[in-house]
């Protein structure tokens, strides 16, 4: 048995899409769970669509993912003059044909085709020119494709490890370009080739593709080249079952990582949707996912994408992160010296988030400049239990002596002034916390004290009793 090979070949012409992430985790986990090989390819030989800083974000998502390739990244675009060799190697067996039909020639078909319920593929007439006719055609300058003579291969099946059998006639499809008129190669040719020579074993990809299949198929056996094993997976979808789109929250990798979702919490979202591990375990490493991958058991319904649920799995993730990495995130996210987030600040703040873009929210009181006195002082008062300026002062004078000078707060006194004053418990806690951060609501003002210590909480408790 050959050892596995599989490939992520993506089109470097935008942001890499949550769709392709998916099809790049699965071909990942599929060559290590076999012990093979995982290969990255960039389709960029369209180069109107193709963008180099593409090329470069899609390999920076993928370190970001840890999908970490074994060979590659190879690019088409430093490859021309193999496709250059094989399309010559079709021209030798006849396999080929210059088409000199023009778009608005081929467009206008297609409707009338349309029209009269015909399908709306190449009717192949470029295929029977005279060898006369063609050479006129090409002295005068006129402008041509490479199509492929597929339309007359026989019917072409093949065992989809997810859709299973499938089958397609080359007669109703059409002769597909393999090179267009500007000379580059189209997908269906650079990405065969590549596939070949590459040794790739497991072409794993969108269901949107499944259709090339057999177009590729041919051309591998016109090369007398091995036919891999195929797997399409089905299609993400947004709400109501459209196309993905900004409304289900986000469409690109790089878009959920502004929005501060973590890396191993978008890969087993991605992981689960459509797929069933056999564990009990909320979040998976990728070694574990791998443990757990069988690609044969991957649902070939499409997958609805519900960004709740892949908010829920980013806390889950953000909880068992180990803090020391969660503080890198951290800090990168906060844009912080990392001395001002300690531990402390991770085990708290950890407990208070969704996404990391929720952080600088949940946490700007903690940093100096977002310790606002004036705003805080008529936050207290506009509390709705607002006691009164005096017994605000007793309560914030009681609250610092609660606290030692390792910063550590103990109730003990502010319970004694509940019982004697007959003060009711919620004013009494709520009074420090709204003096401290601005808000009536946070962590506990046990953990506020420690994370700010015991000189800050001074200063603060000081500058709101001077206005009060
Ligand atoms: N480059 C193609 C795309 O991004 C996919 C190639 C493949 O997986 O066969 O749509």
């Amino acid at each position: 048995m050959k050892s596995v090979r599989t490939r992520f070949a993506p089109s470097p012409t935008g942001e890499l899409h949550i769709g392709n992430a998916r099809t790049a985790l699965f071909a990942y986990l599929y060559a290590k769970k076999n012990g093979g090989k995982f290969i990255l390819r960039l389709e960029d030989t369209d180069t109107e669509r193709s963008r180099p800083e593409f090329s470069d974000a899609i390999i920076d998502d993928m370190k970001w993912m840890g999908l970490l390739w074994d060979e590659g990244p190879f690019k088409q675009s430093e490859r021309m003059n193999i496709y250059k060799e094989y399309l010559n190697r079709l021209r030798g067996k006849n396999l080929v044909y210059e088409c000199f039909c023009t778009p608005e020639e081929l467009e206008e078909r297609r409707k009338i085709a349309l029209k009269s319920g015909r399908p709306p593929v190449y009717d192949g007439r470029c295929g029977n020119l005279s060898e006369k006719e063609r050479e006129r055609l090409i002295s005068e300058g006129k402008k041509y494709t490479y199509r492929f003579r597929f339309s007359q291969f026989e019917p072409i099946e093949f065992n989809d490890i997810i859709r299973k059998k499938v089958t397609f006639n080359p007669k109703i499809m059409g002769d597909p370009i393999l090179i267009r008129a500007d000379g580059v190669p189209a997908y269906n040719f650079a990405c065969t080739i590549d596939d070949m020579l590459m040794g790739i074993t497991s072409v794993i990809r969108g269901e949107d593709l499944l259709d090339q299949t057999p177009r590729q198929i041919a051309l591998l056996k016109t090369f007398g080249a091995d036919i891999p094993e195929y797997a399409h997976l089905p299609l993400i979808f947004g709400k109501g079952k459209k196309p993905l789109s900004k409304r289900d929250g986000a469409t690109s990798v790089a878009e959920f990582r502004a929005q501060g979702y973590l890396p191993i919490a978008l890969l087993n979202y991605l992981y689960l949707l459509g797929y069933a591990p056999n564990t009990d375990k909320k979040v998976l490493s990728l070694s574990e996912m791998t443990e757990l991958f069988d690609l044969e058991r991957v649902s070939s319904s499409p997958a609805i994408f519900d960004i709740q649920r892949l908010k829920f799995i980013n806390r889950e993730t953000i909880r068992i992160t180990c803090p020391d990495e969660l503080k890198g995130f951290f800090i990168d996210r906060l844009n912080r010296r990392s001395d001002l987030i300690s531990d402390e600040f991770v085990r708290v703040f950890k407990e208070e988030i969704f996404t990391l873009s929720e952080l600088e929210e949940a946490s700007d009181y903690f940093f100096s400049e977002g310790f606002k006195p004036e705003e805080f002082v008529n936050k207290i008062k506009a509390y709705k239990q607002y006691p009164g300026q005096m017994i605000t002062t007793e309560i914030l004078h009681t609250f610092i002596g609660s606290i030692s000078e390792d910063g550590n707060f103990t109730e003990e006194p502010l319970r004694k002034f509940i019982e004697n004053r007959g003060i009711k418990p919620i004013i009494v806690f709520m009074i420090p916390r709204i003096a401290l951060t601005g808000r009536d609501k946070g962590p506990a003002i046990k953990d506020i004290v420690k994370i700010l210590g015991y000189n800050e909480v001074n200063r603060r408790v000081e500058a709101i009793l001077k206005l009060l």
